[in-house]
């Protein structure tokens, strides 16, 4: 760390913004995959600023679209005019959402998108009512914090929506943890029905749901969940939003979108993090008979922006120009099976989980399923020492989470491989 901005920092900044590491990083510059800190040590970045830097750091085709944006001066003209790089991205997010007569509305952060997307929902629906999985995370603002079931993040208790919980796809741990895939689907959709009928008057406005759960822990159901719950809301005329914040742009290797796993199309999808590579960009992108259902004026100053937008452009044409979906799904599954088979096995490992390049292990006191985030910080920390970047999640802080930019190659994956499972092992043996 540079002269005192540690203590700077602890001074000024709200004491609940964390830092990560007992030693906490500044970053000064990055390149590729790779960061370097304060004190020149460089890093191998398997978190990209959380699923952020999607792309990488100082990538010269993004550098060059923003900065031929700043050169004409214009930085920001409000969305009361129109933006050439807006409409252009809106038009190739809204062909590739896979929703029809799709609109697109930006704003500057997933919170915004997902309060948005709520807004819209309840409007459309005319009802307060939300459904809402256990161990999600959708942000920071009233209503995204209210369907947000994780009391570590939502601690206000005041929640602007009805929300009523459903079960998620955990295998560790919860009511649904022992079954197989089908049942859990099984049980889930009758879950669905039960708490329709139990917790809800019935006019429920829509369901929100990421295909993975990010903060929650790389938690994912069984494909085809959200088919099983899309049926019943079909049935009732509730909505179904799919927060792909995290897993949207192909990161999961398989599908573009996060919720394609399920054979499902949701009326609202939003998007932020990975899309910006670093730059506020996000948004909900929904038919626009839904989209456009809410009755005030609304926009967003910064939502939008030349700047971000231009970025936006870039990295969605880089993206597909070098079809990184594919390198996730190939350079992912060197990834997870190398860490299956290294430390799979290990009885402090619960699970190694996760699709594409966004990866989990959730660790656990040995042969149980009791969370040791104990052991995770030494893990954590151990890996940083060895020269990796990784990032940690999950309802009880036990799992390490992997989301690299989608650019990382076989080459890096081993490399940082061979550092994780170094970590792994050593803390483990500290613990046993
Ligand atoms: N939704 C999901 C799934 C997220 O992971 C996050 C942030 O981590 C958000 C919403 C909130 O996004 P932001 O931090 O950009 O407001």
């Amino acid at each position: 760390m540079t002269d005192d901005l540690l203590a700077r920092h602890r001074a000024v900044l709200p004491s609940w913004m964390p830092l990560y590491y007992a030693e906490p990083i500044e970053l000064v510059s990055g390149s590729g995959r790779r960061v370097t800190d304060a004190q020149g040590r460089t890093y191998l970045d398997f978190f990209g600023g959380v699923l952020t830097n999607m792309i990488g750091y100082d990538i010269p085709e993004i550098r060059e679209a923003v900065e031929r944006q700043l050169a004409t001066g214009i930085v920001h003209s409000s969305t009361l005019y129109l933006i050439r790089e807006q409409v252009e991205l809106a038009e190739k997010i809204a062909q590739r959402s896979g929703i029809p007569d799709a609109r697109v509305f930006f704003t500057n952060s997933g919170t915004e998108a997902n309060e948005a997307a709520l807004l819209v929902a309840t409007n459309h629906r005319r009802s307060h009512q939300i459904l809402a999985v256990r161990n999600s995370y959708h942000g920071r603002s009233y209503a995204a914090m209210g369907v947000t079931g994780n009391r570590n993040w939502s601690a206000s208790g005041l929640n602007p929506l009805q929300v009523a919980w459903l079960h998620s796809g955990d295998r560790v741990r919860g009511l649904l943890a022992r079954l197989s895939a089908d049942e859990q689907v099984d049980a889930a959709v009758e879950d669905l029905r039960e708490v329709l009928a139990t917790q809800t008057a019935g006019d429920v406005a829509a369901l929100i749901a990421e295909p993975i759960q990010g903060v929650g822990g790389f938690v994912h159901p069984p494909d085809g969940l959200f088919a099983g719950w899309k049926k019943v809301l079909d049935e009732h005329g509730i909505l179904f939003i799919a927060d792909e914040v995290q897993t949207g742009w192909g990161r999961t290797g398989e599908h573009f979108w996060g919720y394609q796993a399920h054979g499902v199309t949701p009326d609202l999808l939003t998007f932020a993090k990975g899309i910006g590579n670093g730059f506020a960009l996000a948004g909900v992108v929904g038919r626009a008979e839904v989209l456009e259902s809410v009755p005030a004026i609304s926009f967003s100053t910064f939502g939008g922006n030349p700047i971000s937008t231009a970025a936006g452009n870039a990295v969605l044409d880089y993206l597909i120009s070098h079809d990184l979906q594919a390198n996730a799904a190939r350079v992912g599954a060197i990834l997870a099976d190398g860490l299956r088979s290294a430390v799979g096995g290990l009885d402090c490992v619960a699970e190694v989980r996760g699709k594409g390049l966004m990866l989990g292990v959730e660790f656990v006191r040995p042969g149980s399923s009791e969370p040791d985030p104990a052991l995770t910080n030494r893990v954590f920390e151990a890996a940083r020492d060895g020269g990796l970047l990784t990032g940690k999640g999950g309802l009880y802080g036990n799992v390490l989470r992997m989301g690299p930019p989608l650019t990382l190659t076989e080459e890096e994956a081993r490399e940082g491989l061979a550092i994780l499972v170094d970590a792994i092992r050593s803390a483990a043996a500290v613990a046993a």
